[in-house]
């Protein structure tokens, strides 16, 4: 028993987080700025905190993630690291050659109060960014918010610092990708090029983070969005934006600079979020969706149909990132399975709501919470006061799942023991083939293994 310590009874907790179902800010600002060609994410604060981060992003990825750091020392800890970063922002042009650096603040650099808007004007004014280059930068206390939050104020700066508006409207759509795999952005882009619609992506990492091994070492990848695309968004004549939580600030705020109206739709996981974002598409680029679409979307019918009978009623535990829980938990619906524990870290009404509204009639018996207390240790509570037959999350349900015997599908972030993830996708009409395989492999594997022998059938 690896969690021998999980109690089944719950008891009221106001200040106590146990296993949480998040991480820190600054791993989401990081993420989304490696989405921008030749950008280089930078950690305003201790080395800790930035090796933390890139290596979170580097077990996931089991690609090198570079970063750079102010490397606080006691001295800057005390009296502020605005030296560090006006010689880190010099040494980083000279040395490393990025076109963009995004800073991002941590816990300490928020707390000493240091002030990035006069500092990197100082940095500006002092002739250390080269002509041509820029210097991003937002705020992520740790304190407040999750990876998810840090990912959300990433995509903001992204639009104050780069997307202008020239008056000359382009027949281009942009999509503003919330916090999903390289492999997910890659069947969107996919997607919309079946459609021949002309989009711009932002952020991209696709060609950065699922890269090949060519025996050849680049800093910069040859993916992510270029900053002449990332200025052009200003030019676009909509904006979708997957997922509410990740990418609405910055369609909010790409609306209010660039004056280019926008729909937040969920990240297209499953069959009817995916059908919401072809539709979506389809409507602003004014194109019909073509037939070699329609035919993915039959031949998923065509899967769940055949398996439904493995699925169906079948109660599954999920945790994670609400704009991934949230078309989730529709597709287990569509599936005909009942998501009867949720919980993510991260908290806001329209996770809340989306649940109250899916589960409501369907699986009046569900429990779903978000927030800080909405922690691993209150589903694995919930699972032992009723258990489950399928558990999908990341790489820290593993412990859930081996002591309680359970299905394990995992999906999310961090998974720091398995690969493929950013190879194979669980978005669109395909990748809710890919997931719903997944899941009947998990249930499947796992009544061959602990059924009774009369029970073994070859054929199923
Ligand atoms: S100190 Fe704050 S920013 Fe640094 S790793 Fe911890 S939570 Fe994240």
């Amino acid at each position: 028993m690896l969690l021998r310590h999980t109690t089944t009874k719950e008891i009221d907790r106001k200040a106590l987080t146990i296993n949480p179902a998040k991480t820190c800010q600054p791993v989401g600002a990081m993420y989304a700025a490696l989405g921008v060609h030749k950008c280089l994410p930078h950690s305003h604060g201790s080395q800790g905190c930035c090796s933390y981060h890139r290596s979170a992003l580097t077990r996931h990825f089991k690609e090198p993630v570079m970063a750079a750091t102010s490397s606080f020392s006691e001295g800057s800890s005390v009296f502020g690291g605005s030296s560090n970063l006006v010689a880190a922002i010099d040494t980083i042009f000279s040395v490393y050659e990025p076109d963009v650096i995004a800073v991002h603040t941590t816990c300490l650099s928020e707390t000493i109060g240091d002030d990035l808007t006069q500092i990197i004007s100082k940095a500006n004014e002092e002739g250390k960014v080269p002509e041509g280059k820029t210097v991003i930068y937002c705020n992520t206390p740790s304190y407040v918010g999750t990876h998810i939050t840090g990912y959300s104020n990433q995509l903001s700066a992204l639009v104050k610092f780069f997307s202008t508006a020239t008056h000359k409207k382009r027949n281009v759509v942009n999509l503003v990708a919330g916090w999903m795999e390289p492999s997910d952005m890659r069947e969107i882009k996919r997607i919309a090029s079946i459609m021949e619609a002309r989009t711009i992506m932002f952020p991209d990492m696709s060609g950065v983070l699922d890269t090949p091994l060519t025996g050849k070492y680049k800093m910069y990848p040859d993916g992510g969005t270029t900053i002449p695309d990332m200025i052009a968004t200003g030019d676009s004549k909509f904006t979708i934006g997957l997922g509410a939580y990740t990418t609405e600030d910055a369609c909010v705020k790409l609306e209010n600079k660039c004056k280019i109206k926008f729909e937040v739709v969920e990240i297209p996981i499953g069959l009817k979020a995916t059908d919401r974002f072809v539709t979506s598409l389809s409507r602003h680029a004014n194109i019909p969706v073509p037939d070699a679409l329609n035919e993915e979307r039959g031949r998923l019918l065509d899967l769940i149909a055949d398996n439904s009978k493995y699925l169906y009623g079948k109660r599954v535990a999920l945790f994670g990132d609400p704009d991934t829980l949230i078309p989730l938990t529709e597709f287990l619906l569509t599936l005909d399975m009942k998501p009867v524990y949720i919980v993510t870290g991260t908290s806001g009404k329209h996770f809340d709501e989306s649940m109250a509204q899916m589960l409501g009639e369907r699986v009046p018996e569900a429990k779903y919470m978000s927030g800080e207390r909405a922690d691993m240790f209150r589903l694995h509570q919930w699972i032992k006061q009723e258990n489950v037959d399928l558990l999908i999350g990341n790489t820290y349900g593993k412990y859930i799942a081996h002591d309680e015997h359970l299905p394990f599908v995992r999906m999310g972030f961090p998974i720091a023991d398995r690969p493929g993830h950013n190879y194979f996708t669980n978005a669109g009409y395909n990748g809710a083939a890919n997931l719903t395989i997944k899941i009947l492999n998990a249930i499947l594997d796992h009544h061959d293994r602990t059924c009774p022998e009369e029970k073994i059938e070859f054929q199923m």
